[in-house]
């Protein structure tokens, strides 16, 4: 169906020119990141083709079942004996290596997002869809269609030289990222660790990309420590007394109380939380109230996020949000209900692996084009992937040269363009720091 049966190349050159990197048995060395590039160039073709036909197939979270059939079958082609169907559509299969070493788990997203792609590349997306109840386009704009065809690029190279190969990989391709269909169900990562992905085969190490449109390509980003915000789906209920507009005092008015407590917590995140430490955003999204002009309505409800970099604050900041309604809805005679779901965790980078994979990122990438990220306020369920083993994340640069990446829509933006360098520079780095990490670098 896909129409990547045959590969562009063979495996056993394949082999040959990644086995040739660690003959010796020495610890990685920068010479080495020729021969990763050389493999990883050997499998783009491949990469491209498999990321074209993912863009233009894309499918929402926990449908991936033409993108996880695409994966499985891949695998297999490998030699490998993937498990099918975990957290609806995901999948996983460990690359067992000839020579024991440790084990290392690396994961790629498949989903797409309700986006309406516009037309313009040949292999643009006319995909329609439901979601949550409206019609809406569907488009690879988060470039998670890169994520599935560099690891599977990746698994490529990898399985070539198996043999040489210390330790195990599991691939890990995870459905619904962005969220499930279903409001309030667990997102794809939680769903994969709770059906026990890590629970059989338990890697000592989880390692994540993610191309990213505030960086050119070549440039790869990285943090120690917290680099992605923890997300929380928050909303608040207030309720009133229903009466007519012109005599607000027979009623208790949701909407005046709402707008307070909106203010209030603006003021909350200024002056109470110390965002000198740790930066912390609250925003409504969404603020519905009445059916009319003229009647004061029983109820209003706000819904929004809440980002904090840090367990104890993100506790803290709820806890006041939750007093700050409650009193100034007591205080008008209202009641109010907040209710918090946490969609991710913030996503921590092990101090110690950052320390140990930062030179592979640089023998990838060149020292100059591997930058530290400031702690960025878009969310990953990666997180909890590293919340369970220590687990290092990065960005892969996919605006092209010569835009600035502070103008380049961002992912999301249905104007979000990757270029497709980002491809071999995603495969080469990940490579790079999968092997030096089996081969004890
Ligand atoms: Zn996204
Ligand atoms: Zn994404």
């Amino acid at each position: 169906m896909s129409g990547f049966d045959r590969l562009p190349i063979t495996l056993s050159a394949l082999a040959c020119a990644v086995a040739a990197l660690y003959s010796t048995g020495a610890r990685a060395q920068a010479g080495d990141a020729a021969q990763i590039a050389q493999a990883a160039q050997a499998v783009q073709t491949q990469v491209v083709a498999w990321r074209r036909d993912i863009h233009q197939h894309p499918e929402l979270g926990q449908h991936e079942v033409r993108t996880a059939k695409l994966v499985a079958d891949q695998l297999r082609k490998l030699g490998l004996q993937p498990r099918t169907g975990i957290a609806h559509t995901g999948v996983t299969a460990v690359l067992k290596g000839g020579k024991p070493g440790p084990r290392i788990a690396i994961r790629a997203d498949m989903d797409a997002l309700p986006v309406t792609e516009p037309a313009g590349l040949p292999f643009a997306s006319k995909v329609t869809a439901d979601y949550r109840g409206q019609p809406v386009g569907v488009m690879h704009a988060c470039g998670h269609d890169a994520h599935v065809a560099i690891l599977l690029g990746v698994a490529t190279a990898l399985a070539a030289q198996k043999d040489r190969l210390p330790g195990e990989v599991m691939f890990v391709f995870q459905p619904a990222e962005e969220g499930p269909p279903v409001a309030g169900e667990p997102f794809g990562a939680k769903l994969m660790l709770d059906q026990g992905v890590f629970k059989d085969f338990k890697p000592e190490a989880v390692f994540g990309l993610h191309v990213w449109a505030g960086l050119n390509v070549g440039q790869i980003g990285y943090r120690s420590g917290p680099m992605l915000a923890s997300a929380d789906e928050w909303s608040l209920t207030v309720r009133g007394k229903q009466t007519h507009g012109s005599r607000p005092w027979d009623g208790v008015d949701p909407i005046t109380v709402g707008a307070q407590i909106l203010l209030a917590s603006q003021s909350l995140i200024a002056r109470q939380i110390n965002i000198a430490a740790t930066p912390v955003v609250l925003t409504a999204g969404q603020f519905n109230s009445g059916v009319r002009f003229n009647i004061i309505p029983d109820e209003a409800k706000l819904v929004g996020t809440l980002r904090t970099f840090d367990a104890a604050v993100r506790e803290d900041t709820i806890a006041r949000l939750r007093r700050t309604a409650e009193d100034y809805a007591h205080a008008a005679g209202a009641s109010a209900e907040l209710q918090v779901v946490n969609n991710a965790p913030a996503t921590i980078n092990d101090p110690a692996l950052t320390r140990r994979v930062l030179p592979s990122l640089q023998r990838a990438a060149g020292e100059a084009r591997v930058k530290e990220s400031a702690m960025v306020t878009v969310a990953e369920d990666f997180s909890q992937f590293a919340n369970t083993v220590p687990g290092f994340y990065f960005f892969v640069g996919s605006t092209a040269a010569g835009i600035d990446p502070a103008k380049a829509p961002i992912n999301h933006s249905p104007q979000f363009l990757l270029d497709e360098g980002a491809l071999e520079v995603g495969t080469r780095t990940m490579l790079q720091v999968a092997l030096d990490y089996l081969h004890g670098g």
